[in-house]
């Protein structure tokens, strides 16, 4: 993309207030299901309806889950934590107010590591995350003269990743959001789906010039709901905001809508509309206190992070940084990798294995690894036998797996046997094999002779037809080499 002289002048400065649905049974102060896609005011109680004197109640998995995403987050936690009330009038919302965190989030002062195109990496700090219900739905066009409003999701709980303002660019922002939704969806805090809303974010943005330390005025884009959303809404101001700042004019802290449709932003208020909230601290729901033993318990129970299984991957096998990525972001493809782990004798040739022919297998199929009928240790099994000399790889895939698929029979060596897909061991039936095709190239033997090494191949290649590819290629080329000295 090339700038005109004006926006090159300026640099993009943006925060993003992320939220994530959680993905807990139960929504977070009632029993009410918090499940996505039921009929219209399915899952609702009193408390969601916010009848008189029902009161909330906390669920403890919502602390668990948003403890996990900051510590991925390298987030202090704060042990001690308080819900307020965030006061507003609007139809979806029956209480007349939000129960969130104000200030005093459960997590703070945490920062994210995002990879960029170009290879190179950036830290994105992040202020705070804090817990919060969702409001219900207004339905507005489907009835001329009525709004509906469905409450399933009044009471399901998110959490807030605030970010510090870090990002510089469209492209470090959506590498942030898919960093998020990676981690979320490896911690098993969210499906992160962001079609169905349950990862979404607002933008703030604005621009300074190049070398200036001060930030500009910020707007903030609501609702944004897929990554080339959030991408086109912060291209789109930017290119606004310097054209405002260039005329001499002056940006306006304002709240925008975007339109999807466009890929343009437009004021929904401005500072001086904006809502009093008017936050208290909810009379109705106790401190929760995080206690020593649970945070350290959850702390144990943290699986490894995408990011670090990459490095370990890359250390230990010497992968390159996109192999290592496969298996960091499929977590079925590393549990397999991790059960087989133990059964097979080079580690490096499972991942090999796993990377390349198992991995075009599945793709052709077009199945998941954790539909294929192949268990990690059979395959541990199959690599041995290969990696032994036993068996080439190229009978074992072709012809080995299949066959454990289909006959289900458990031990891979026996069957490998039984098919007779072992390398044959027998010298006399090989020299036999070698002794018939170098008779059929009398010429190309007196070739071989006078230097012309190139034909080699072909005598492997025959012999090798001979034993039903059933021959270790490297030893067969020796004997062949001998036999022709
Ligand atoms: P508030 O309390 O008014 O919501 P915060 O300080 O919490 O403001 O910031 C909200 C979001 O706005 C954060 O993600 C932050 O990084 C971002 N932000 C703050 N100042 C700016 C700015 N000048 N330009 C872009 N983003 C900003
Ligand atoms: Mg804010």
């Amino acid at each position: 993309m090339s700038l005109g002289t004006n926006e090159s002048k300026y640099e993009l400065v943006s925060g993003l207030e992320i939220h994530v649905q959680l993905n807990t049974n139960s929504k977070i102060f009632s029993a009410d299901s918090a499940s996505f896609g039921g009929l219209p005011n399915q899952n609702i109680s009193t408390v969601s309806l916010a009848l008189p004197g029902a009161l909330p109640k906390l669920n403890k998995e919502v602390i668990a889950k948003a403890i996990r995403i900051g510590l991925a987050l390298n987030c202090s936690i704060n042990q001690i934590n308080h819900f307020d009330r965030k006061n507003y009038f609007y139809a979806d919302l029956p209480k007349g107010y939000q129960i969130t965190q104000d200030n005093q989030p459960i997590c703070i002062n945490g920062f994210v590591e995002v990879e960029l195109a170009d290879g190179s990496t950036k830290k994105i700090g992040i202020n705070r995350i804090h817990l919060e219900e969702d409001a219900g739905k207004s339905i507005h066009d489907q009835n001329v003269n009525y709004s509906l409003v469905d409450l399933n999701r009044a009471g399901v709980p998110l959490i807030e990743i605030v970010t510090e303002p870090d990002i510089r660019s469209a492209e470090e922002a959506s590498a942030l959001l898919s960093e998020i939704r990676k981690l979320v969806r490896h911690l098993n805090v969210s499906d992160g789906n962001m079609e169905e809303g349950s990862l979404r974010c607002d933008a703030n943005i604005s621009i300074r010039e190049f070398g200036s330390e001060a930030y500009g005025t910020r707007c903030e884009v609501k609702n944004l709901n897929s990554m080339r959303n959030v991408r086109t809404a912060m291209n789109f101001e930017f290119t606004r905001q310097v054209e405002v700042i260039s005329n001499g004019g002056k940006i306006i802290q304002s709240t925008l809508n975007f339109d999807a449709e466009h890929g343009t932003t437009s004021p929904m208020r401005t500072k001086e509309e904006a809502n009093d909230y008017r936050y208290f601290a909810d009379p109705d729901l106790p401190p929760v206190q995080i206690s020593d033993e649970w945070l350290a318990k959850i702390k144990s129970e943290m699986p490894i992070l995408p990011s670090e299984i990459s490095k370990q991957l890359i250390s230990e096998f010497s992968i390159s940084k996109a192999d290592a990525a496969l298996f960091a972001e499929d977590i079925d493809l590393l549990n397999y990798f991790n059960l087989a782990l133990p059964n097979v004798n080079n580690k490096k040739s499972l991942t090999n294995w796993l990377i390349g022919p198992i991995r075009a297998l599945l793709n052709e199929r077009e199945i998941a690894i954790v539909d294929y009928k192949i268990k990690p240790s059979q395959m541990a099994d199959a690599i041995n036998l290969v990696d032994d000399k036993k068996i080439t790889q190229q009978i074992a895939i072709q012809q080995l797996l299949p066959a454990v698929e289909e006959s289900q029979i458990a031990d891979v060596a026996d069957l490998a046997k039984t098919l007779n897909l072992l390398i044959t061991e027998n010298v006399d039936e090989l020299d036999s094999f070698i002794d018939e095709v170098l008779n059929n190239y009398p010429q190309q033997v007196m070739a071989y002779k006078k230097g012309k090494k190139g034909v080699l191949g072909l005598f492997v290649g025959d012999v090798m037809k001979l034993a039903k590819g059933k021959a270790d290629a490297k030893k067969l080329n020796e004997l062949i080499i001998e036999k022709l000295k």
